[in-house]
C-alpha cells in the first residue's frame, strides 16, 4: 500500500501516520522529521534548512526531492509506505510521480485530513513532542497522564521551535499557495478521498482505516 498523506501544518499527518504504521506495518516517511534529523546532526543540508523551516517556509524542491528519492528506493519500502508532508507543491508532485514511474510502482490512494484554517494554530502552538520516541501530543486535545512526560516511554516533552502563531500564519500561507493545489492534482488522478479532521484522534483514525480497507 503506497499511501500520501496530505493536509495544512497542525491537521494530524503524524498522529494519523503513526496509527496507520501499527495497523498495516508500512514505513512512515515524514519529510518534516527527515529535515529536523538533519538540523540536530548538524549537517550542511540541516544548516541551510532551518533557516527557512524557522521562517516558516519551504525547503527547496531541489533538496526535498532528493531526500525523498533516496528514501524511496530503500529496501523497506518495497511493501508500502505512508508519505507525510511530501508532496507540497506540484513541482514535488511532478517528481514523485517520475520517481514511482520509475519503480514501476502507484500511489494507491491520497487521504487529505482536512481541518479550517481557524483549529491549526491552537493545534500547533498546543503541540507537544517526545524527545526520546517521537509521540505526539497536545496539551488540550491529547494530553499525557503526567505533565511533560511521554505515556510511552518516560521521555521527556518539547515544543517545536516553529509551532508559534507567528511562524504558523507563514506556514499556512505557503500552504494556500503551493499546496493547496495539489488536492486539484490528485482528484484529476482519480485516487483522491477527503476525511473529516475535526473529529477526535480515534475518529479520524476509523475513518481513514475504513476508506484503505474498503
Ligand atoms: P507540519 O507537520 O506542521 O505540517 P512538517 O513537520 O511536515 O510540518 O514540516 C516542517 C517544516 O519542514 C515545514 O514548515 C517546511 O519548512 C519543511 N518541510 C517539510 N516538508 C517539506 C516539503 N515537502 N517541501 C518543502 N519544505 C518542507
Ligand atoms: P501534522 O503532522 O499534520 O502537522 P500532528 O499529527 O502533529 O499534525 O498534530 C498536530 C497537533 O494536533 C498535535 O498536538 C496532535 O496531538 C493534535 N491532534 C492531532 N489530531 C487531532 C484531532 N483529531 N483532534 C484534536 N487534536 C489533534
Ligand atoms: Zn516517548
Amino acid at each position: 500500500m503506497q499511501l500520501l498523506l496530505m493536509g495544512p501544518p497542525g491537521a494530524g499527518k503524524g498522529t494519523q501516520a503513526a496509527e496507520l504504521v501499527k495497523k498495516f506495518d508500512i514505513p512512515h516517511i515524514s519529510t518534516g522529521d527527515m529535515l529536523r534529523a538533519a538540523v540536530k546532526e548538524g549537517t550542511e543540508l540541516g544548516k541551510q534548512a532551518k533557516v527557512v523551516m524557522d521562517a516558516g517556509g519551504l525547503v527547496s524542491d531541489e533538496i526535498i526531492i532528493g531526500i525523498v528519492k533516496e528514501r524511496l528506493t530503500k529496501d523497506d519500502c518495497k511493501k508500502g509506505f505512508i508519505l507525510d508532508g511530501f508532496p507540497r507543491t506540484v513541482e514535488q508532485a511532478d517528481a514523485l510521480s517520475k520517481i514511482l514511474e520509475e519503480l514501476g510502482i502507484k500511489l494507491t490512494r491520497v487521504l487529505n485530513i482536512h481541518v479550517p484554517a481557524e483549529d491549526l494554530i491552537e493545534r500547533a502552538v498546543g503541540r507537544r513532542i517526545c524527545k526520546k520516541c517521537g509521540a505526539t501530543y497536545h496539551v488540550k486535545f491529547n494530553p499525557t497522564q503526567k505533565d511533560g512526560i511521554c505515556d510511552n516511554c518516560g521521555g521527556d516533552l518539547y515544543q517545536r521551535g516553529d509551532d508559534n502563531a507567528e511562524t504558523m500564519g507563514n506556514r499556512l500561507a505557503a500552504y494556500e499557495k503551493s499546496t493547496r493545489p495539489l488536492i486539484e492534482y490528485y482528484q484529476k488522478v482519480g485516487i483522491y478521498t477527503e476525511i473529516d479532521g475535526r473529529k477526535p484522534i480515534d475518529k479520524v483514525t476509523e475513518e481513514l482505516i475504513s476508506v484503505l480497507v474498503k
